[in-house]
């Protein structure tokens, strides 16, 4: 397949890169991206949009969040994760973006999908309002079990990422950082890229140290970010 990119290529160009202490090499065997494929065949509905503390379903089934500046590509990635073309949309009511929308994954987890953060025009308001609705999300929500942090391949992480990634310290909120649209970057640039997130991951105590590589478009990187979230579901 030439020199394009493949997810597990890059994890693993990553730990070559990397030393060993930062990035371990998610290998993930057979029957652990068979276990992903499996949980992310299920069905999956939206249930509920929430803007308010006070319509937060109590916590209860295992629950994976995503969140990610605007135009990140999360939409693009949910879709992807649960075979779907459209799942997003799903919850298309006004203001559904503005809010953390709940997708039943076959009965056995709840996938969170965050609002967008970062907007260029975002006024003071609308940052506080974010914030207060995440931290109110994250507070005593010990069934989360994972929030993956969307990134842009081509931008890396900016002060918008760096400013949830400290929220997400403070709370003590295991997270992993997932790279998005990496079909659009070539390989040497990637691992540029890469090795800027590992650096990020370093400083950061409750981020995971592995980065997961993923492209909607080519479906790069998606068994193996299925496989890493189903593992956290059935831990
Ligand atoms: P969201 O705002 O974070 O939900 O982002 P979307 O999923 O709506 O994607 C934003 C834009 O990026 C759209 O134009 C998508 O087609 C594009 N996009 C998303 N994922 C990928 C990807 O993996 N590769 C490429 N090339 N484009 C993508």
């Amino acid at each position: 397949m030439g020199s394009r990119f493949r997810g597990s290529d890059n994890v693993r160009l990553m730990s070559w890169k990397s030393s060993a202490k930062v990035v371990t090499s998610p290998e993930f065997t057979p029957e652990a991206l068979e276990a992903g494929r499996k949980l992310f065949a299920q069905e999956c509905r939206f249930v509920i949009g929430v803007a308010q503390e006070v319509q937060l379903p109590p916590p209860g089934r295992p629950e994976i969040g995503f969140a990610g500046r605007s135009n990140v590509g999360k939409s693009s990635l949910l879709n992807a994760l649960t075979g779907r073309k459209s799942l997003a949309r799903v919850s298309g009511t006004p203001g559904a973006t503005r809010q953390l929308n709940f997708f039943d994954l076959g009965g056995r987890a709840y996938l969170v999908d965050l609002p967008g953060y970062g907007f260029a025009r975002a006024g003071k308001s609308d940052i506080a309002e974010w914030n207060a609705l995440i931290r109110a999300y994250l507070r005593g929500r010990a069934n989360l079990r994972r929030l993956c942090l969307l990134i842009d391949a081509r931008r890396g992480v900016g002060d918008p990422d760096r400013q949830i990634m400290a929220m997400l310290d403070e709370a003590a909120q295991s997270y992993q950082l997932v790279l998005t649209k990496t079909d659009k970057l070539p390989e040497k640039a990637l691992a540029g890229i890469v090795q800027a997130l590992e650096a990020e991951t370093a400083g950061h105590g409750a981020c995971h140290p592995e980065v997961i590589a993923t492209s909607a478009e080519t479906g790069a990187g998606i068994p193996d970010l299925r496989a890493a979230l189903a593992a956290v579901v059935f831990a």
